[in-house]
């Protein structure tokens, strides 16, 4: 009898058949529209301002503007993006890792130890450094 599933799915790939993991290359190296937020009399969260914040929330702003820690959080996560868009390791990553793509990276901890891609690939796609462990 027949198996029923289909031929045109692409889950089937067995790790024993894929000693070198093809890793896609992220299509869209990093939101690039906070670039020159406008600037005035908002306080600042972590030295970005509020419209900035508002930029990267897009969507999702009316659900965490007025949420100190969502803010807080989504200032951290724009100043670690700006290390890593610098070529520079932000204090957080303390774990080394492989990355598929990449290789040796530095990633948070918890990450796992090896990944098919990772943050630093944004890098790699556009030619920044990435530091090593
Ligand atoms: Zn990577």
């Amino acid at each position: 009898m027949l198996r029923t599933l289909d031929d045109g799915g692409d889950f089937s790939e067995t790790p024993k058949s894929a000693t070198v993991e093809t890793v896609e290359t992220p299509s869209k190296p990093g939101f690039d529209s906070l670039d020159s937020p406008p600037t005035g009399t908002f306080p600042k969260i972590r030295g970005i301002g509020l419209p900035e914040l508002q930029a990267a929330a897009g969507p999702d702003w009316a659900a965490i503007e007025g949420d100190a820690n969502a803010l807080e959080a989504l200032a951290l996560a724009l100043t670690i993006r700006r290390l890593r868009d610098r070529g520079e390791r932000p204090a957080d990553y303390v774990q080394p890792a492989t990355c598929g793509g990449c290789g040796p990276v530095w990633l948070w901890p918890g990450a796992p130890a090896r990944v098919r891609a990772c943050p630093w690939c944004f890098n790699r796609a556009t030619g920044t450094p990435i530091p090593r462990p």
